[in-house]
């Protein structure tokens, strides 16, 4: 089961489409490498979620790290969606966007003063907290600034996610969250602190996790601990059930939104909370795909091995999409005009000066240079992980919706890149 049913790439008449945008009109129009987004994907991924959780006492914060485009946001916004942030910059770009603060949850293991101030001053709805000490930074921030800061922490409730060990946070011993063992008294701390509002119990065990299991046994942690707050005489108001669900990028098959939140929203019968959600990549992996040219062919020499490698080298790098350097991540790559006749086995590599630099290894491809090839599934943690390394220009993003398209990022001017830069004059 796909997490999005709006499947807004296709082929029609042999050519790769965006919506009823051909994917070479996108390349011409705004040139590549870019990242171009389904409008119509991106509502549905949305809406799909909500209707699993229609009825029932919820909010779905997207994880803005995933896609912070302010156009994005703005879209979420509109549709009723809260918000995720872990810095100061997203909450800056989700008020940008036109986001509601009072929807906004704050995570993140290393929260500034200044940070802290921003966000109350804000007045977001709850800081997700991840450490004693951060507790304790908070009251003290509140306090200076005459406000209660609500609070849920964010437990570690110790199970396996399943996934890429970059990418697994619920284990002990990660950085993120506190301890289960120690939340209870940290709970009871936080209750007698006189700036802190004790308001829910949160936790996020990864991301791209492809099973429930996971994510019931993690409930079933946060419950035990909500059933102990209580014989404290500490009321918790909202369970924040973190991100996390997995797209398909190749074969996998991750539970249907309907099929995560039944599961989840089972569990919390006959409790009297709200359920808060953090989905990111579920939300915009497969809304997009990043386009980009066929440089070069690099046939390799039949005499030097006995398979031969072909280089694909193409205008997108590693600093476009680093999924597959940083995670050895597996995109789709497909041909925007598919050819008729013998197809190779080539590595799909950028232009960037690292033998990491590649975006598909082993790819079976008939294509020549100057073709276009689309990379899928680049909705999430694709642009918003994007760099400047080896001196590139971040790519354009474009949204298609319907037959329209538009630039909702523009691709960055070489001159911007070192704008900031200073040659110190000769002394
Ligand atoms: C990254 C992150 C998310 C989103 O994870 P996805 O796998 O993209 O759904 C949610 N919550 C927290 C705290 C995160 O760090």
């Amino acid at each position: 089961m796909k997490t999005t049913d709006v499947n807004a790439f296709t082929l029609k008449n042999g050519a790769l489409f965006a919506e009823n945008v051909p994917l070479s009109t996108i390349a011409d129009t705004y040139h590549t490498p870019c990242y171009v987004y389904s409008k119509a994907a991106l509502i549905d991924a949305f809406q799909q979620f909500q209707l699993g959780l229609l009825g029932t006492n919820h909010l779905i914060c997207f994880a803005v790290k995933a896609n912070p485009s302010l156009a994005i946001l703005n879209l979420f916004a509109s549709l009723g969606a809260g918000f995720d942030i872990v810095s100061g910059g997203e909450l800056a770009r989700v008020l940008a966007a036109g986001g509601n603060p009072q929807k906004i949850v704050f995570s993140g293991v290393g929260k500034s003063h200044e940070e802290m101030r921003a966000a109350l001053n804000a007045g977001i709805l709850c800081f997700n907290v991840e450490s004693e000490n951060e507790l304790h930074r908070l009251n003290s921030v509140a306090a200076e600034m005459g406000k209660i800061a609500p609070i849920s922490l964010r437990v570690n409730p110790n199970v396996d996610a399943k996934t890429h060990p970059y990418i697994s946070t619920g284990l002990k011993n990660n950085k993120f969250g506190v301890a289960f063992e120690s939340a209870a008294q940290l709970y009871e701390q936080a209750a007698a602190m006189p700036n802190i509002a004790v308001h829910g119990v949160d936790c996020h065990i990864g991301s791209q996790i492809t099973e429930l299991s996971p994510f019931l046994d993690a409930l079933d942690r946060v419950l035990s601990l909500v059933d102990h707050l209580e014989t404290k005489g500490i009321s918790i108001a909202h369970i924040d059930v973190g991100g996390g669900i997995g797209i398909t990028y190749a074969d996998e098959t991750p539970p249907a939104f309907a099929e995560y939140a039944k599961a989840i929203m089972q569990k919390l019968v006959g409790r009297n909370v709200k359920v808060m959600f953090e989905p990111g990549r579920a939300l915009v992996g497969n809304a997009g795909v990043m386009l980009t040219k066929v440089e070069y062919l690099k046939m390799g020499n039949l005499d030097d091995a006995d398979k031969p490698k072909h280089f694909a080298i193409v205008d997108a790098a590693m600093n476009d999409l680093m999924r597959p350097a940083l995670y050895d991540a597996y995109h789709e790559i497909v041909a925007v005009e598919p050819r008729d006749g013998e197809a190779h086995t080539y590595e799909v590599v950028g232009p960037v000066c690292e033998s990491g630099d590649f975006l598909g290894h082993d790819r079976l491809l008939n294509i020549q240079e100057g073709d276009l090839l689309a990379v899928k599934s680049a909705g999430a943690y694709g642009m918003s992980m994007a760099s400047n390394y080896n001196t590139r220009a971040r790519a354009a993003e474009i949204m298609v919706d319907g037959d329209q398209h538009y630039v909702i990022r523009a691709r960055e001017k070489i001159e911007d890149l070192f704008a900031l830069e200073i040659v110190p004059s000769p002394r």
